[in-house]
């Protein structure tokens, strides 16, 4: 591995003060949350080196866990450690807690922060190697349909096949959560699931998630996640399920470079439409399943 290449790095005391730093580098900035997954790839080389890191977990009030009118509220740098911790999480969250405690080993969670969390980059092998230069980093192909795929994504693949790699984001679609979003132009919430797009987020280069809102404690909840080693590993499929006012909504993970989610019919008729890849026709049956148990 290379030595970072030569960065700025701000310590950013207020939301305006990062999201006005961010502004002015024009997408050539990064908020820094955990920075255990941006370090990693400045240190692999396979994105550009940001020009600065906007540090943003010196803004007061931006971490903490409290409930407030009925609703869960999470800053975006509470890390993944407070979540699994935090009583209420424990007893009225329950998937949210499961999920990231089947996400990284502790060391990792320890400095994971949930916005980071929620926005880190895809695990696809190609994409994260720097001489293939695939959609995703605006090249001009895919690698994985003719490639190694048995970890990619079976639907809504359009031009991109890596899947969410957040098990949080899972749980927290399913628990109809939604984050709230800062940039120059003033705040806006989005919900979990409609976060992603086929090729990132939603987020435009001035913004940064400040909130993670579930709405609702759930009446019923469930996580459960597939992978290859179960002591540490990203998920195959992951699939969370809760049951609300609203009804019950089903989540998958893993399976597509968005979130799938909707009611249970929703979901199922989702992977009934399933377009696998030539190594991956297992997360079909998998997902099938997953979503059978996570709503018995
Ligand atoms: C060995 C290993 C195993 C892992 N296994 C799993 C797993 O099984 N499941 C799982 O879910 N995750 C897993 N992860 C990923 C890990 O959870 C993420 O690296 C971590 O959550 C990222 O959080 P962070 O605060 O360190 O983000 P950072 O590394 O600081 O940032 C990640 C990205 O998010 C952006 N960002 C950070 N905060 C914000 C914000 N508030 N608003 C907007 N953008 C922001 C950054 O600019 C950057 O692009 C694993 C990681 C490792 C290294
Ligand atoms: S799956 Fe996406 S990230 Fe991976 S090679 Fe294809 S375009 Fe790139």
């Amino acid at each position: 591995m290379k030595a970072i290449a030569a960065y700025k790095y701000y310590d950013a005391e207020t939301l305006q003060e990062a999201c006005a730093t961010l502004n002015q580098y024009a997408g050539k900035a990064q908020v820094l949350g955990g920075g255990t997954d941006l370090i990693d790839w400045m240190k692999r080389r396979f994105m550009p080196t940001p020009d600065i890191l906007v540090n943003i977990k010196k803004i007061p009030g931006l971490s903490g866990i409290k409930e407030e009118g009925g609703a869960l509220k999470i800053g975006a740098t509470t890390t993944l450690t407070d979540i699994i911790e935090n009583s209420t999480v424990q007893s009225k969250y329950k998937a949210l807690a499961d999920a990231a405690m089947k996400g990284p080993a502790p060391p990792i969670r320890n400095m994971a922060t949930i916005a980071g969390n929620l926005c880190q980059h895809v695990r696809c092998w190609y994409y994260r190697w720097p001489d293939w230069y695939c959609y995703r980093k605006g090249g001009p192909i895919c690698f994985a349909p003719a490639g190694r795929n048995i970890a990619h994504a079976i639907m809504e693949q359009k031009v991109c096949n890596a899947v969410v790699a957040s098990d949080p984001a899972t749980a927290l679609a399913a628990m109809n959560a939604s984050v709230t979003v800062q940039g120059t132009g003033g705040t806006r919430e989005v919900a979990v699931k409609d976060l992603y797009v086929v090729l990132g987020t939603i987020l435009k280069p001035d913004e940064i998630i400040t909130t993670v809102t579930v709405p609702e404690a759930p009446s019923k909840q469930a996580f459960l996640k597939s992978r290859v080693r179960n002591a540490v590993d990203f998920a195959l499929v992951s699939a969370a399920a809760a049951t609300t006012s609203k009804g019950t909504t089903v989540a998958l993970g893993g399976v597509a470079p968005i979130l799938v989610a909707g009611s249970p019919d929703d979901v199922n008729a989702a992977i009934g439409k399933a377009a696998p890849l030539s190594e991956n026709k297992y997360k079909v049956s998998v997902a099938k399943a997953m979503v059978k148990r996570v709503t018995a």
